[in-house]
């Protein structure tokens, strides 16, 4: 599931990772945000808060990243508006733009000359740009969607 919350952040969908046996933190936090939870479990499911429909709560049917991802797509549908890399996917925060200047000692010299569009996040300041890293992954991104 962290796999997922990656892809998920990389198309531009503000995604919250939880871990661990206690999932009151999780519900209580998807009510008041708003969220959609996303699980693997399938008591979670059967929870009053789900089954009345105050919280929506989908349940993920695969182990396999690849499979879950195309089953919240189409879900949600998720394959029109999403825009990829406006958030860090480390800590889910909105990237910020960078000049090429800024970024100058801080990505390896191959890079500096190589890219011109640069983004950091604020929080983990990971610089990220549009690599052929970055394009393998919207390549993907649209296997996804479009399958
Ligand atoms: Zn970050």
């Amino acid at each position: 599931m962290g796999k997922l919350a990656k892809w998920l952040r990389m198309m531009g969908y503000d995604t919250l990772f939880f871990n661990g046996p206690d999932d009151s933190n999780m519900i209580a936090t998807a009510l008041t945000e708003r969220r959609v939870i996303l699980t693997r479990d399938a008591e979670i499911m059967k929870r009053r808060v789900v089954t009345s429909g105050k919280l929506k709560a989908i349940h993920i049917k695969s182990e396999r990243p690849e499979q879950q991802i195309r089953q919240v797509v189409k879900t949600l549908n998720l394959d029109h508006d999403f825009i990829p890399f406006t958030l860090c996917l480390e800590c889910n925060q909105p990237l910020v733009m960078r000049t090429k200047e800024e970024v100058r000692d801080r990505v390896p010299p191959y890079v500096f000359q190589t890219q011109r569009e640069y983004v950091e996040c604020p929080v983990c300041h990971r610089i990220y740009w549009k690599g052929t890293h970055w394009q393998a992954m919207v390549k993907t991104i649209k296997e996804f969607v479009e399958s």
